[in-house]
C-alpha cells in the first residue's frame, strides 16, 4: 500500500464514514489521484461517486463534475456539503448573484468539487472561469450520454472531447451504469479516453430479489405485495398506459398507501413536483410511465414493480435497477400475463417501424418473455443477456421456489393442433379465450355459430382450468412454437416450428403456476463478488421488535432533520446507518464514530441528537413503554 493509498483510505473513513473501499472502487481512486484517466463502469448504486469524490479531495485544485441532470444538482451538492466537502453548482437555475457567489468561492479556492451542467461547461464564460483556477479532474458523470442510439443521448456531450485538448494534464475520469460493448466503445471514441484505464464491475445487483408472478387480479397483488412487504416505503410501479397510472395511484391511495401519479402527459410542473416529493419524502410511492426515468437516484427505493410487461430486459434492467442503490435489500416485483404478450406483439406489428425495426422489436420482446418463463434463476437469465455468466443466485423466486415443471408435450400438442385445425380445416383464426373455449368444451355462442364441436379436439382439454390454459398459451409463445398474429387482436397461429411438438419429435415442459405470491425466505449475502458486485457485504440481520422500534424512531428523528435542513432524508443518513444504530445502540461518541456511514462532519452535525434519542430509548425500552408513533395514517392522499 502506498501513502496515497493510506490516504485515500482515510479520506473514505473519515469524510465518508465507510469502513473499506468495494470493487473496483480502490483501483479507480488510485488511478484517477494519480493523474491518469479513467472509465468506470459501474451498475447502479455500484459506488461510482467515490471514484471521483475521493480523488478530487486528495488533488490540489477543484474536482469539476459534468453532470446532465441539472434537476439533481442540489440534492447531490447538498449531499456531498452534509459530509463536509465543500461544493457547489451552476446550472441555469440559479439566479446571477449566486452564480457570481459560486465563481467567487471557485477562484479563492473554497471548493473542492463544483458541479457544472454541460451546456455551461462549453460557454467561452465558463471555460474562462475554469482557466483561472487549477483543476483537480474532470469527471463525466453518466458518460453514456454520448451514445447518439441511447435514449439519453445530449448532444452536448459530444463537445466534451476538447477537455483532453485544453487539459491535457488534468485527469479525466468517465463514469456510467449503461453497460453495453457498444456504449463503451462509444465512450472511448468520442470523449478522447483511449488511453483511459477501465474498471469494469459485474453487473449483478444481489440486493435486488427478482420475483415475476402471473397475473390475476393486478390491483389486488400489487397491494397485498406492498403491504405485506414494503409498507412505508418509498417505491415506483411502472404501467405501460398514462390512464393506468392515474388509476392505480387512486386505488393504492383508497388502499392507504401513498401514492402519486407520474407521466409525461402531466404539466411539466407537476412532474418536477412529483419527482421532487419522491426525492425528499420518505415512504411514497409513484405510479409511472417509463418517462420517470433517468436521474431517479434515490439510494433508498425499496422496490420496483411492473404490472404491465416491459418492452425488453434492457428496460426491465434498468428500471428495476433503480431499487436498492444502497445495498440494502429490495425487490423487483413483476406481474405478468398473456395479455401482455399479446398487447406487446400488437404494438410492435402496429408500430411505425420498417421491417427491420419490427425484427429487432420482436427479438427484444421475445427475450423478456424468456426471462418471465424460465424455470431457472432469474438473475442468471437476465446477466446472461448481458453477457456474464453465473450459477443460481439464492435470492429470486425460482430459486427461492423452485417452480415445479410438468410434462406438458400432449397439452401441448392438443393446443397446437386446435390451432392448425382452426386454421387449416376452416380458415379461421381465432384469440385465446375461443380456443380454450373449444378445449374446455365450453358451447358458447360462437362455438355453436361456426360448428367447433365438431372438431377432433373439442372437449380434449377439461382437465386443465382456464389460468392453466393461459400458462400454456403464453409458455408456448414464449418458446416460439405460437405467435400472435400481426396485426390482429391476439389471434393465434402456430409456427413452423411448433410441428416438432406436434409430430412428437420435441417434448414440452412446462412450469407449474404456483398460487398465490412466493414466500419470501433468507436472502443470500449481497457481498461483492469477483467482479466487485454491489451491497454492503454482509446481508442485513432481521431487526427484532425492539431495534425496530428503534429504528423507526430514528426515522422519525430523520424526518424531521432533513425538513429542519431542506435536504432530502437519505441525505442525513441511509437506512444502512439507521439500522446499524438501532442494532448497536452506541452509547458514546467515540462509539458513534465507528458506524458506518458517521464520518465526522456527520458525527459533530447529529452525534449529541442520536446519543440522546438512543438514551430515550433505552429508558423507555427499559419502561417497556410501546412503539412510538407507528401507526399509519388513515388516509395519506
Ligand atoms: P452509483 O453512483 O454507482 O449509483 P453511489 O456512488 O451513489 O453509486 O453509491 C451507492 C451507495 O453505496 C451510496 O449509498 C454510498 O454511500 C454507498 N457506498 C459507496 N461506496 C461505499 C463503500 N466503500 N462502503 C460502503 N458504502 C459505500
Ligand atoms: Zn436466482
Amino acid at each position: 500500500m502506498t501513502n496515497s493509498d493510506d490516504e485515500a483510505l482515510r479520506v473514505l473513513r473519515d469524510v465518508f464514514g465507510h469502513r473499506e473501499f468495494r470493487g473496483h472502487q480502490a483501483a479507480a481512486v488510485r488511478q484517477v489521484a494519480g493523474g491518469g484517466d479513467a472509465i468506470v463502469l459501474m451498475p447502479t448504486g455500484g459506488g461510482k461517486s467515490l471514484c471521483y469524490q475521493i480523488p478530487a479531495l486528495l488533488r490540489p485544485g477543484v474536482g469539476v463534475v459534468i453532470s446532465p441532470l441539472i434537476a439533481l444538482m442540489e440534492d447531490q451538492v447538498a449531499a456531498v456539503r452534509e459530509l463536509g466537502v465543500r461544493a457547489a453548482y451552476l446550472n441555469s437555475s440559479l439566479a446571477a448573484s449566486a452564480q457570481q457567489e459560486v465563481e467567487r468561492q471557485f477562484l479563492a479556492g473554497e471548493l473542492d468539487l463544483l458541479y457544472v451542467a454541460p451546456e455551461r461547461l462549453l460557454t467561452p464564460e465558463t471555460l474562462a472561469l475554469l482557466a483561472r483556477q487549477r483543476i483537480a479532474l474532470f469527471a463525466i458523470d453518466e458518460a453514456h450520454c454520448v451514445s447518439q442510439w441511447g435514449h439519453d443521448f445530449r448532444p452536448d456531450y459530444l463537445e466534451l472531447h476538447a477537455l483532453a485538448r485544453r487539459w491535457p494534464d488534468v485527469p479525466r475520469v468517465a463514469l456510467t451504469a449503461t453497460a453495453t460493448q457498444a456504449t463503451r466503445r462509444e465512450i472511448v471514441e468520442r470523449l478522447a479516453l483511449g488511453e483511459a484505464r477501465q474498471f469494469v464491475a459485474s453487473f449483478d445487483r444481489p440486493n435486488i430479489q427478482y420475483r415475476i408472478e402471473p397475473k390475476a387480479s393486478p390491483n389486488q397483488q400489487l397491494v397485498s405485495f406492498i403491504r405485506a412487504e414494503h409498507p412505508g416505503q418509498s417505491g415506483i410501479v411502472y404501467a405501460l398506459a398514462r390512464a393506468t397510472t392515474e388509476r392505480l395511484a387512486q386505488h393504492l391511495c383508497d388502499s392507504g398507501i401513498e401514492a402519486v401519479a407520474y407521466h409525461a402527459g402531466m404539466e411539466a410542473a407537476a412532474r418536477r413536483a412529483v419527482q421532487r416529493r419522491f426525492l425528499r419524502e420518505d415512504g411514497l410511492t409513484v405510479v409511472a410511465t417509463i418517462a420517470f426515468g433517468m436521474g431517479i437516484d434515490k439510494p433508498d427505493v425499496r422496490f420496483v414493480a411492473h404490472v404491465d410487461l416491459p418492452r425488453s430486459v434492457e428496460g426491465y434492467y434498468q428500471e428495476t435497477g433503480r431499487a436498492g442503490r444502497d445495498g440494502e435489500p429490495a425487490t423487483a416485483w413483476m406481474a405478468y400475463g398473456l395479455a401482455d404478450v399479446v398487447r406487446q406483439r400488437h404494438f410492435i406489428a402496429e408500430s411505425a417501424g420498417d421491417l427491420e425495426y419490427r425484427r429487432a422489436a420482436g427479438a427484444r420482446l421475445d427475450a423478456m418473455l424468456a426471462l418471465c418463463e424460465t424455470a431457472q434463476c432469474r438473475r442468471a437469465n437476465l446477466l446472461a443477456y448481458f453477457g456474464e455468466s453465473m450459477g443460481p443466485c439464492g435470492n429470486c423466486d425460482t430459486c427461492l421456489n423452485p417452480p415445479q415443471t410438468w410434462d406438458g408435450t400432449v397439452v401441448a400438442q392438443k393446443l397446437l393442433s386446435t390451432v392448425v385445425r382452426l386454421d387449416r380445416e376452416r380458415r379461421q383464426r381465432y384469440g385465446a379465450g375461443h380456443v380454450i373455449d373449444i378445449l374446455r368444451g365450453r358451447r358458447t355462442e360462437r362455438v355453436a355459430r361456426h360448428g367447433h364441436d365438431t372438431l377432433s379436439t373439442w372437449g380434449l382439454g377439461a382437465d386443465l382450468d382456464d389460468a392453466e390454459w393461459r400458462a400454456v398459451v403464453r409458455q408456448l409463445l414464449a418458446s416460439g412454437d405460437l405467435e400472435v398474429e400481426a396485426g390482429g387482436h391476439g389471434v393465434l397461429a402456430a409456427t413452423d416450428r411448433a410441428w416438432e411438438v406436434m409430430r412428437g419429435q420435441r417434448p414440452v415442459a412446462f412450469r407449474r403456476e404456483l398460487a398465490g405470491p412466493t414466500a419470501k425466505r433468507p436472502r443470500r449475502a449481497a457481498g461483492a463478488g469477483p467482479g466487485g458486485g454491489v451491497g454492503g457485504g454482509v446481508p442485513p440481520a432481521e431487526l427484532s421488535a425492539e431495534q425496530l422500534a428503534v429504528f423507526e424512531s430514528l426515522r422519525q428523528w430523520r424526518a424531521a432533520a432533513a425538513r429542519e435542513r431542506s435536504v432530502p432524508a437519505y441525505v442525513i443518513f441511509h437506512d444502512a446507518t439507521l439500522r446499524a444504530l438501532a442494532q448497536e445502540r452506541p452509547a458514546d461518541l467515540a462509539a458513534l464514530a465507528g458506524v458506518p456511514g458517521i464520518g465526522q462532519a456527520k458525527l459533530a452535525a447529529h452525534g449529541q441528537a442520536l446519543l440522546e434519542l438512543l438514551a430515550d430509548h433505552g429508558a423507555e425500552s427499559a419502561a417497556a413503554a410501546g412503539v412510538p408513533g407507528t401507526a399509519a395514517p388513515e388516509n395519506p392522499c
